[in-house]
């Protein structure tokens, strides 16, 4: 049986490259050189959603980065889909 967990979903497409997830979570966000917007480290793409697990020890720091991310691209989601960006 596979554990499901925590995650974090991002709407790359809109981003604006304003380093503020980068700067809340730097082990999971980096800007890419060549298009300037955030990449979400080791996570899956599908189309314009990006999607990574994370561990209880992440959740706090990217929550803080989806509540900041000024267009609103970023969700922390819970192992029941639910989201808990702003909880
Ligand atoms: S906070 Fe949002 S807009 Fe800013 S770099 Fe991160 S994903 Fe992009």
């Amino acid at each position: 049986m596979t554990v499901k967990k925590n995650k974090i979903i991002q709407y790359r497409k809109n981003c604006i490259g304003c380093n503020s997830c980068t700067e809340h979570a730097p082990g999971n966000w980096e800007i890419n050189q060549t298009d300037g917007k955030a990449t979400l480290k080791r996570s899956v793409g599908i189309d314009d959603m990006f999607i990574a697990e994370i561990s209880e020890l992440e959740i706090e720091d990217n929550k803080r980065a989806a509540q900041d991310c000024p267009v609103g691209i970023i969700h922390i989601v819970d192992p029941q889909g639910k989201d808990i960006s702003f909880d």
